[in-house]
C-alpha cells in the first residue's frame, strides 16, 4: 500500500501543477491518474490565455488577471526542471466583432491596421455574412494583449517537471471512492488497490464530480476542434463571433470550437467541424486551401455558475480543485499556487469562499 502526504486524483494541468508546488513545499505527493496523464481537456484545449474582464462570472476575475500575470514565470520554471520547450506566444488577440461588442481593455483596430497586422483576414466578409449594410472600413476590430500556449507541449512538460520534482504518478488506476474514517480522509480506493493519505485533493475534471462520498455538480461541456496545416501563416489569436482561430509555433492553426452539453461524449461530428471550417474560411479565406491534420474533442469541467470549486469540503482533508470550465489553461498557475496554501494549512492570498465546494 503507498503512502504520501497528499494524493492528487487526476493528471491534468490542474492536478499536475499543483503537485509541482506542493513539492516546492517539501510535500510527498502521489498522483493516481485513470488514464495516461495530461489526455483529456487539457490536451484538447486552445490554449488562449483570456483574461478579460467581461466574459467571466466576477469573482474570477481577479483570480483570472493574476493567473496571466504569472504565466511567463509558470512556463519559464516548467521549462527549466523538464528541458522542454514551451510555445508561448506574445503576439496578442485580435477580436472581430460586427457589432462592436468587445472585452473590456480592447483597444479599437482600425481596418487598415487590421490589414497590416494579420493581411490574411477577410473582414468585409464577416459584415456580408452578418446581412450588415455597412462599408467594410467600418469592421469594428479590437486587440487585446493577451498570450496563447501550446496546451499539450505545456503538459508534457509539466509532467516531466513533476517526475523531476520526485512526485510519484500512478497511471493507469481509477479512483473509486474517497476513504474516511470518522469524518477524515485517509486515503483512496482504486480500482487495483488502496492508497493512503491524510490529505486528498479532487483534480478529475469533468470527472470530479462523481467520485463518492461527496459528489459536486461539475459535468462535461464538450468542444470539438480542428487542426489545418499549409494554412496562411498567423501571428495572432483570432476570435470572432461564430469561431477562433490559434496559431501554433510548428506551423498548425487551430480552428474551435463548440459547447455541447451531451454528457461524456468525445465523438466528433463531420457536419460540426465543416461548419466550423467554412466560418474559418470566411474569415481567413486561404484556409480553404489547406490541409487538415486532426479533428477531436474534448470535455471541459463545467459548474452551473461557471465558477471552479477551489478549496476544503466538509470532509476533514478532502479538497476539490476542478470545475475549471473553459478556462482551465489560464487558471492553472494561480489554482496551484491558491490550493498548495490551502492544503499545507497557510492563508490562500485570494478569498476562496465564492468558489467552495458548499455553495451548491
Ligand atoms: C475544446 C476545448 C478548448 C479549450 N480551450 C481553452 C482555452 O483556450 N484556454 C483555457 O484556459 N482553457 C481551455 N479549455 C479548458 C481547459 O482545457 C480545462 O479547463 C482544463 O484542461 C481542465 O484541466 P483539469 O486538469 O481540471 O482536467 P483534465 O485535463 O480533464 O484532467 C483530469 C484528469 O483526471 C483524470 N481522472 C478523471 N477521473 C478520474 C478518477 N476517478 N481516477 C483517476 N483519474 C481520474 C482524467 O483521466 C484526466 O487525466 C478548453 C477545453 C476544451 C475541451
Amino acid at each position: 500500500m503507498k503512502s504520501s502526504d497528499v494524493i492528487i486524483i487526476g493528471a491534468g494541468i490542474i492536478g499536475l501543477s499543483l503537485a509541482i508546488e506542493l513539492r516546492k513545499k517539501g510535500v510527498s505527493v502521489l498522483i493516481v491518474e485513470r488514464d495516461e496523464p495530461g489526455r483529456e481537456a487539457s490536451h484538447a484545449a486552445a490554449g488562449m490565455l483570456a483574461d478579460a474582464g467581461d466574459e467571466f462570472p466576477a469573482p474570477l476575475v481577479p483570480l483570472a488577471h493574476a493567473s496571466a500575470r504569472m504565466y511567463p514565470e509558470f512556463v519559464h520554471e516548467i521549462e527549466d526542471e523538464s528541458g522542454g520547450k514551451v510555445d508561448l506566444r506574445e503576439h496578442g488577440t485580435i477580436v472581430l466583432s460586427c457589432h462592436g461588442e468587445f472585452p473590456e481593455g480592447a483597444e479599437p483596430v482600425s481596418t487598415q491596421r487590421l490589414k497590416s497586422l494579420e493581411p490574411s483576414i477577410e473582414a468585409s466578409s464577416l459584415l456580408l455574412t452578418a446581412g450588415e449594410n455597412r462599408a467594410p472600413s467600418e469592421i469594428c476590430a479590437g486587440y487585446l494583449h493577451e498570450r496563447s500556449v501550446d496546451p499539450r507541449e505545456l503538459v508534457a512538460a509539466a509532467l516531466k517537471a513533476a517526475r523531476h520534482r520526485q512526485v510519484d504518478i500512478s497511471s493507469g488506476a481509477e479512483v473509486k471512492s474517497l476513504l474516511v474514517e470518522g469524518g477524515r480522509t485517509i486515503g483512496v480506493q482504486t480500482d487495483k488497490a488502496k492508497y493512503t493519505a491524510q490529505t486528498v485533493v479532487n483534480c478529475a475534471g469533468a470527472w470530479a464530480g462523481v467520485i463518492p462520498p461527496f459528489e459536486v455538480p461539475v459535468k462535461p461541456v464538450k468542444g470539438q476542434m480542428l487542426a489545418v496545416v499549409e494554412a496562411p501563416r498567423l501571428q495572432h489569436v483570432i476570435r470572432s463571433e461564430k469561431v477562433y482561430l490559434v496559431p501554433r509555433g510548428d506551423g498548425r492553426l487551430v480552428i474551435g470550437s463548440t459547447l455541447e452539453d451531451v454528457g461524456y461524449n468525445k465523438q466528433t461530428d463531420v457536419n460540426t467541424l465543416q461548419r466550423l471550417f467554412e466560418a474559418a474560411v470566411e474569415l481567413v479565406p486561404g484556409i480553404a486551401k489547406s490541409r487538415r491534420h486532426e479533428a477531436w474533442a474534448g470535455l471541459r469541467p463545467g459548474t452551473p455558475d461557471e465558477l471552479p470549486i477551489l478549496g476544503a469540503t466538509a470532509i476533514s482533508g478532502y479538497f476539490i480543485a476542478a470545475g475549471h470550465y473553459r478556462d482551465g489553461i489560464l487558471l492553472a498557475p494561480v489554482t496551484a499556487a491558491l490550493m498548495s496554501d490551502a492544503v499545507t494549512g497557510k492563508n490562500p492570498s485570494f478569498d476562496l469562499s465564492p468558489f467552495s465546494a458548499t455553495r451548491f
